[in-house]
């Protein structure tokens, strides 16, 4: 996926540090996403801008340009739903007064999950998952916390038997409304993107009408392109844009090295048609990425 006009950049906007559940420091993603020719990167951790510091001083020695992001957790209908926010203003303090509650919120999700665990007769993985994570830990490390204990095999049965959708782990109650995050996104000046949109175990039907929730909330583009897209996929999200007027975005929410599925900077074109999200940066984002 290629920034258009005279100096094409090969961009990804959705990955993973070790800030939230991804493999790689910060700085590593960055080196990573440059060694694979990256010139424009957004780094979205779950509901945390805590490796942005980083992420940005290595961006300026890689000489690579880094647009702020985050993918926030949300409900929709009762299911947890992803909301990639782009290029806000990082410093905004109203923006990072929601960070700190979607910290908190999952401060006391992580309780609840080891909790819940528990009730199903498994020993406390709490402790060990808050020494797997930087932050605070979400499913993935207590997916691991599980393998590490012997409880299950691999990660994959610990998500298919206990934090998988519907499974008795899988805590999602405790998010914000999609239409409120989407409001706190567009207050902070950021574009509301949602993340894989194909990834929800949706019908057509279903997603055409969290497509328009999310546009009557002010919700601006969908991630067109993501791991797991199929370009079936693609196309029909390329259709929801042009019916919706939304903006195409695409990111190969990069977790760690060994998921080839979704390396960084892997992604195809964007479809013809709908306007690439990065037209719409702000000014002075626009600026610095034409080099100005
Ligand atoms: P959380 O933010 O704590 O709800 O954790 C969600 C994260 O878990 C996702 O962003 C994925 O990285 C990971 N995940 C979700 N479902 C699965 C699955 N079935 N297998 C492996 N990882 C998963
Ligand atoms: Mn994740
Ligand atoms: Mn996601
Ligand atoms: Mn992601």
């Amino acid at each position: 996926m290629h920034i258009d006009g005279h100096s094409p950049l090969l961009t990804d906007l959705h990955c993973h540090s070790t800030a939230s559940d991804g493999g790689l420091s910060p700085a590593s993603v960055v080196a990573r996403a440059s060694e694979n020719g990256v010139g424009v990167l957004a780094l979205t951790d779950h509901d945390t801008i805590a490796g942005m510091g980083e992420a940005r001083e290595a961006a300026v020695a890689d000489g690579m340009h880094l647009v702020s992001g985050v993918e926030l957790s949300c409900l929709w209908r009762g299911q947890t739903i992803h909301v990639v926010a782009l290029d806000f203003d990082p410093d905004e303090p109203g923006f990072l007064q929601v960070l700190e509650g979607q910290e908190s919120v999952r401060h006391q999700r992580a309780g609840t999950i080891d909790e819940r665990l528990r009730k199903q007769g498994l020993p406390s993985v709490l402790e060990q998952a808050r020494d797997l994570a930087a932050g605070v830990p979400g499913r993935p490390h207590f997916a691991r916390a599980l393998v590490d204990a012997g409880v299950v095999p691999g990660e994959r049965q610990a998500f298919q038997r206990y934090l998988g959708t519907g499974k008795v782990g899988d805590v999602a109650t405790c998010w914000p409304e999609l239409a409120v995050v989407v409001g706190w996104i567009r207050e902070a000046g950021g574009i509301p993107v949602l993340a894989h949109p194909r990834r929800y175990g949706l019908t057509n039907n279903k997603l055409r009408k969290l497509v328009q929730a999310f546009l009557d909330a002010g919700g601006q583009a969908l991630e067109v392109l993501s791991a797991g897209h199929s370009p079936q996929d693609s196309g029909y999200l390329t259709r929801l844009c042009l019916d919706g007027g939304l903006w195409a975005s695409g990111g190969s929410d990069f977790h760690w090295p060994e998921r080839p599925w979704s390396e960084l900077g892997r992604l195809p074109e964007l479809p013809a048609g709908p306007d690439p999200v990065w037209r719409h940066f702000r000014r002075e984002t626009q600026a610095r990425l034409q080099g100005e």
